[in-house]
């Protein structure tokens, strides 16, 4: 089964949120403050969609699992 990756991305900093105007996101059209890298407007939740479906796509839809320390066995 393939896994889907999870993307989070940190949008704290000023460059993502423009408060004097809230324009229609480049992908979903919904209306937002919230900026990508490129100064576009763009939802975080649809930001990290494209992230994670691109990550899906260069790996095949073969992503890893995360790795868990193992316990060490008595
Ligand atoms: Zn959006």
């Amino acid at each position: 089964m393939p896994l889907a990756p999870r993307v989070r991305l940190n949008w704290d900093g000023p460059e993502h949120y423009d408060p004097t105007q809230k324009v229609p996101c480049r992908a979903c059209e919904t209306v937002t403050n919230m900026r990508d890298r490129n100064g576009r407007a763009c939802c975080q939740t649809c930001a990290e969609r494209e992230i994670a479906a691109e990550l899906a796509d260069l790996t095949g839809g073969r992503v890893p699992a995360e790795l868990y320390a193992r316990t060490p066995q008595p």
